[in-house]
């Protein structure tokens, strides 16, 4: 079998994760497997390289900060490469450069295109374990990109994908996926299976625990997936196209702080308005999230939406440079909010949830800035602080412990 595994940074935190790690491959390897492995840097190691490029700029070109961010992988494959050698098996480490893991050009959320297979497969020939950067690409200008945070499960769905592997599996420091982050909702259920689409939804609605467009790839190719702990041999959450037939109403709650609110006040009240602010950030790649616009009064109107928190500075400076055209009177913003979501295949068909999500933020005392909803989730604006708080409330309400 060809077997894709993919350790998250935590799990390749220290020298003895390291070799912790290195036993697990080496299982799998001895049981006659083809083994491709795709590594995260070890624990904070991303977090510390941005904090240091920080020192120097808060907004530096994103060109040079993805050739910063990218070597924390590097590091990790190359010391994993010599802890399996050193524990006597062959092992080789590639980077994106040298496997040829082709994206487009948008520095720091690039998108994988093409991966080639040839180095890959030579390597696996030779017998060699092979140990994968997880999170880097290359453009067609041989430029280093990255694929956005948490972007190493992406790099390790895609070479699923690419390889035409058996099986991907994805470690981590929790043992699979859970009705919600088991770190912020202490009697948290772990879920056996979870169908693609719902897990997507969670992952872009900011539980981490997977990145979102590993889902999508996983979803696109067919790519069975299986999530679970690097610390102990628990049986984990597989990821798959269907689940049971009677679909979950809910099947999890997500929060997400990664938000920002921009509201432009007093736009003239006339047709386009909406158009050419939101072409204008479509332009210049700024993804644009929850939208409210306010009915017109006094022949004006406001309209209100949510980007990315790191997308803030370029999304306020864009509208600054463009307020006159915009027609807006004032632009203002906040960043202390969050997003808190429900996932649920069953929704759909089912009235009332909305009422019975909204009715747990009343009764923990929370207020809603904003609300968004489609077939299979609903998401609320809320105020930072309310975060934890209001996850509790929601999986409490919908009685997520309890197997059903
Ligand atoms: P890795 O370094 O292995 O990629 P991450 O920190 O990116 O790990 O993702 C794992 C973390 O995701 C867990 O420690 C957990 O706190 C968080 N998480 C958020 N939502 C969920 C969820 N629904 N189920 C499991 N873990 C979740
Ligand atoms: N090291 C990168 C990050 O911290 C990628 C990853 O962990 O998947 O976001
Ligand atoms: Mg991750």
């Amino acid at each position: 079998m060809l077997i894709v595994q993919k350790f998250g940074g935590s799990s390749v935190a220290n020298v003895e994760r390291v070799f912790n790690v290195a036993k697990r491959i080496i299982e799998t390897y001895k049981q006659g497997n083809d083994v491709v492995v795709v590594l995260s840097a070890q624990g904070d190691t991303t977090d510390e390289l941005i904090a240091k490029a920080h020192e120097i700029d808060l907004h530096p070109s994103r060109r040079e900060m993805d050739m910063l961010i990218s070597t924390g992988e590097q590091i990790s494959v190359a010391l994993m490469a010599m802890a399996i050698q050193k524990l006597g098996y062959p092992a080789v480490s590639l980077n994106a450069f040298q496997v040829g893991m082709y994206t487009n050009t948008t520095h720091s959320n690039a998108r994988l295109k093409k991966i080639h297979t040839e180095r890959i497969e030579a390597e696996l020939d030779r017998k060699n374990i092979v140990l994968v950067t997880g999170f880097q690409g290359i453009n067609k200008f041989d430029d280093i990109t990255t694929l956005g945070r948490s972007g190493s499960d992406t790099t390790a769905v895609a070479l699923a994908a690419a390889l035409k592997a058996d099986k991907c599996e994805i470690y981590t420091d929790v043992d699979g996926v859970y009705t919600a982050d088991p770190r912020v909702v202490k009697d948290a259920r772990k879920l056996k299976e979870i169908s693609y689409d719902e897990m997507l939804e969670l992952a872009s609605l900011g539980a981490k625990v997977l990145h979102n467009r590993s889902v999508e790839i996983a979803k696109k190719y067919n790519v069975e997936l299986v999530v679970r702990s690097s610390l102990n041999n628990a049986e984990g959450t597989v990821v798959k196209e269907v689940c049971n037939m009677e679909k979950m109403l809910v099947s999890g709650v997500a929060g997400d702080k990664n938000v920002a609110r921009i509201s432009v006040i007093g736009v003239e009240d006339t047709p386009g308005k909406a158009f050419e602010l939101f072409s204008l950030l479509a332009k210049h790649k700024i993804s644009v999230d929850i939208i409210l616009q306010s009915i017109g009064r006094d022949g004006t109107k406001d309209i209100s939406f949510t980007v990315d928190r790191d997308d803030l500075h370029d999304a306020l400076k864009l509208i600054k440079e463009n307020q006159e055209r915009l027609t807006a009177k004032d632009v203002v913003y906040s960043d202390k909010i969050a997003k808190v979501s429900i996932v649920g295949a069953g929704m759909a068909t089912n009235p009332g949830v909305a009422a019975m999500m909204f009715e747990a933020m009343y009764n923990a005392g929370i207020n809603i800035h904003m609300i968004s909803t489609s077939e299979v989730k609903i998401s609320v604006l809320i105020d930072e602080k309310y975060t934890e708080d209001a996850m509790n409330a929601i999986h409490e309400q919908f009685r997520l412990a309890i197997e059903r």
